[in-house]
């Protein structure tokens, strides 16, 4: 931990304090402010001063197992904020509750935000806790990744694991979906942005690095320059590369579907790429967009005569068996997959929408022929 008690309740962050001021500090009696059990200072030319209990037992603010890289990290955001002239609070405690979250920001506005610098891996159950807890508390949460955890692959990709995509996040309704990361060593943020799943961990988006000292806490949150033309045909690229795969690794079901599709005389390298479209909330889908969307074209839209019409419903229907239960917690808008999909044929001609949710074939399919 960062800061703790002296007796008389004032709170003390160590690594505020000189190296002499420090030592002279030895001699004060110090208190964990969770637990009030008494804790002692590290402090050493390798280390960021702190404090650490002095025999091990189950506190809050034991349990995170806080690296050194989370802990200067902490301490950086913190300065950072600071000097931005915002109010913002260490390690405190939500009050009728037991979260901690690493900073606590208190807005002009009177809103919260807890920050949350998460270097460590955290079981889906936790980061429910915690979500639900702070929603529970009108409190935001804003999860900022170590950048230890980013895994560039390329210009415009990354690997991101299933886990990570629960932090995807979509501040405003007219925000991109952004992954924000810090690293404590470099300084510097990662805003990933106009970020598309290809549903691997593959992930297909635009990076920028932003040193700490050059930007505001909201510039994290405005939408980044995008390049539209690399952004789409890496991600076609991929999905065209992903069709053309053996299925080896691939779950049960997008094998029987695939053998499915063999046995009507088709193959994935068949299907035209220009059927093919990346949708934001592609993270409800648990198989990637080139097994749903032509799924959907199978079943539903090439038997479709042409000048008749099918419902939204229907069709969301259909692709129920490739959704997944959840979500990421902090997204603004969410259109539904099928109908972003949807939205993107009709604006292409293919259909025509009636009302809110019925479309009209405007022509003949675009593979029908090899069926
Ligand atoms: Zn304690």
């Amino acid at each position: 931990m960062l800061q703790a008690e002296l007796e008389d309740g004032r709170l003390v962050l160590l690594a505020a304090y000189r190296t002499e001021q420090i030592h002279k500090l030895r001699k004060h009696r110090f208190l964990c402010p969770a637990c009030k059990k008494a804790v002692i200072i590290r402090a050493g030319k390798k280390v960021i001063p702190h404090f650490a209990h002095e025999q091990i037992h189950d506190c809050e603010l034991n349990r995170t197992g806080e690296s050194l890289y989370h802990m200067r990290g902490k301490l950086q955001l913190f300065h950072w904020f600071k000097r931005q002239g915002l109010t913002v609070r260490l390690e405190e405690r939500i009050e009728k509750s037991t979260r901690r979250p690493d900073l606590l920001l208190h807005t002009a506005g009177g809103k919260r935000l807890a920050i949350e610098y998460q270097c460590a891996s955290i079981s889906d159950e936790e980061l429910f806790r915690r979500n639900e807890a702070y929603e529970h508390d009108g409190i935001r949460p804003i999860w900022i990744l170590g950048g230890n955890r980013l895994k560039r692959t390329s210009t415009f990709m990354l690997d991101l694991s299933k886990r990570d995509q629960r932090f995807l996040m979509q501040y405003k309704r007219d925000m991109p979906l952004q992954l924000l990361y810090y690293c404590s060593d470099s300084e510097a943020f990662c805003n990933v942005q106009h970020i598309l799943l290809t549903g691997k961990k593959q992930t297909v988006g635009q990076f920028y690095f932003l040193p700490l000292q050059q930007i505001q806490f909201p510039e994290l949150f405005h939408p980044l320059p995008k390049n539209h033309q690399k952004i789409k045909q890496t991600w076609i690229d991929f999905q065209s590369r992903m069709a053309a795969k053996p299925l080896t690794y691939a779950p049960g079901n997008m094998k029987r579907w695939v053998l499915q599709l063999y046995e009507r005389g088709l193959t994935l390298q068949e299907i035209p790429v220009t059927i093919l479209y990346p949708v934001e909330a592609q993270y409800h889908m648990s198989v990637p967009p080139y097994i749903w969307q032509t799924d959907l074209w199978l079943e539903q839209l090439i038997p479709l005569p042409v000048m008749n019409s099918i419902s939204l419903e229907r069709l969301k229907h259909v692709s129920k068996r490739w959704e997944v239960l959840h979500k990421p917690y902090a997204i603004s808008s969410d259109i539904h997959p099928v109908e972003s999909y949807m939205n993107h044929l009709c604006l292409h001609g293919w259909f025509e929408q009636m009302g809110t949710d019925v479309y009209v074939k405007k022509r003949r399919s675009p593979f029908s022929e090899m069926i």
